[in-house]
């Protein structure tokens, strides 16, 4: 009989098995894939943004935010740095408080925390994958592919349904049900976004450095256009309240600034200088002197200037142009969907956090049973911030068994 049974050798569930093992413990590691850690490979494009130095509340979400804070408190950058450092691998900072290995590979991130497992001694078992799971007289009986087990304590580290090319699967959350556990509703997030638009494959492959809004919300980055709508860090960033919004409503309207360092004003000004030189240049070939080719059609075609010379424009004074200047600073692009847990980096939602202690990661309805990562109702922001809460809660369940 194991001490502690963890099913699931992701980010988590590699971080509870070396912190239970320090500790003495007898630790099996349960992985249904062939290698451990292979959402983690697949992290920060292959770099693995591991943690952000501002880990803070509000770049969290969860149904019960007083749990995000609790299971933050104590746990900040710092911490994070520390524990790598402890298994020898030094981190780097970057732009925007993104962390990373000094690497800069998420393989070494993997291995060095395979390799620690083994040193203390954790058994690790991949094609091992747990089919079913019961606690009778406060002894957990799991059984997997290759056969049955039994232990004192089991952490559930199995992730959620995102990416399930990566091991995304939401068997945490159903035997978290089997337990009797609450569980939120999930949806994809960080996600590429579709659009019923016409054209789209014309514009594939733009990427412009954007300012983007819905509703009230905004988000600045890279925006690419695709042939099936819309990606891109600043898409990922907003695709949370979009993909919730569509969750009631059939389309979404994005508004898209296509040169958020200029203003309306010192666009409106540049443009109109430049209209003086070029009066009897055809508009599209104008507007190259100023933006991507393939987003002209789309500025100029509901103004039904797209077979007009720049002549037109300066003979209809300065209104044409205003109007040219807002479809750059507000170009509309309706969404209807996204790319689904396929192409999302998490899913939100998860084992309902009221039911869990923030302090040990255990359950409050069976003793000895613990959840940790994004199995729980929490996601983060694109940053580090994910992968900083899954860490978190590794050591923290780990610490507590
Ligand atoms: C493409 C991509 C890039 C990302 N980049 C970043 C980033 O740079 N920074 C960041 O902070 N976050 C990033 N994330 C999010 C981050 O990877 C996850 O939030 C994090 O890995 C969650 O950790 P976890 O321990 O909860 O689960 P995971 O790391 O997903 O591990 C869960 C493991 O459990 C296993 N498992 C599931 N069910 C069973 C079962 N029944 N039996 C046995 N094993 C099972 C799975 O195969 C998996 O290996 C990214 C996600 C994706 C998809």
């Amino acid at each position: 009989m194991f001490d502690v049974v963890i099913i699931g050798a992701g980010a988590s569930g590699l971080v509870s098995a070396i912190v239970s093992a320090r500790r003495g413990k007898k630790v099996l590691l349960l992985e249904k894939n062939s290698k451990v850690g292979k959402k983690l490979l697949a992290t920060g494009n292959g770099r693995c943004n591991i943690t952000n130095q501002k880990p803070i509340p509000n770049r969290f979400y969860s149904k019960n935010r007083y749990f995000i804070e609790q299971v933050l408190d104590g746990y900040n950058y710092q911490s994070i740095k520390n524990f790598f450092k402890s298994i020898g691998l030094e981190l780097i900072e970057a732009k925007e408080g993104k962390v990373f290995p000094m690497s800069l590979q998420a393989s070494s991130v993997v291995e060095i925390l395979q390799a620690e497992c083994k040193e203390l001694g954790v058994e690790i078992c991949c094609e091992c994958e747990v089919i079913k799971i019961a606690n009778k007289k406060n002894i957990y009986m799991i059984e997997h592919s290759q056969g049955k087990v039994t232990s004192s304590s089991l952490i559930i580290a199995t992730g959620h349904i995102s990416a399930p090319s990566l091991g995304g699967v939401d068997d945490g959350v159903e035997f978290a049900k089997s337990f009797g556990h609450k569980v939120v509703d999930s949806f994809p997030s960080l996600v590429q976004l579709t659009s019923p638009m016409k054209n789209l494959k014309q514009l594939s492959g733009v990427k412009v450095d954007s300012r983007v809004s819905c509703g009230e919300i905004q988000q600045h980055g890279d925006v690419l256009f695709t042939s099936y709508g819309i990606s891109g860090l600043a898409i990922l960033d907003i695709s949370r309240v979009v993909v919730q919004k569509l969750r009631k409503t059939k389309t979404v309207e994005l508004e898209i600034d296509l040169m958020p360092k200029i203003s309306h004003e010192q666009l409106f000004s540049l443009m109109k200088k430049s209209l003086q030189n070029s009066s009897s240049k055809p508009m599209a070939l104008w507007l190259q002197g100023f933006i991507n080719k393939k987003l002209i059609s789309p500025i100029l075609d509901p103004l039904k200037l797209e077979n007009s010379t720049v002549g037109s424009i300066t003979s209809n004074k300065n209104n044409q142009l205003k109007q040219i200047v807002e479809r750059i600073k507000k170009l509309n692009f309706t969404v209807n969907g996204s790319k689904g847990y396929k192409g999302a980096e998490v899913a939100t939602g998860g084992v309902d956090t009221k039911e869990i202690n923030p302090k040990t990661m255990e359950s409050k309805r069976l003793k000895n049973l613990y959840f940790t990562g994004e199995v729980l109702d929490v996601d983060g922001d694109r940053g580090g911030f994910n992968l900083h809460f899954a860490w978190v809660c590794g050591i923290r369940a780990g610490e507590s068994i």
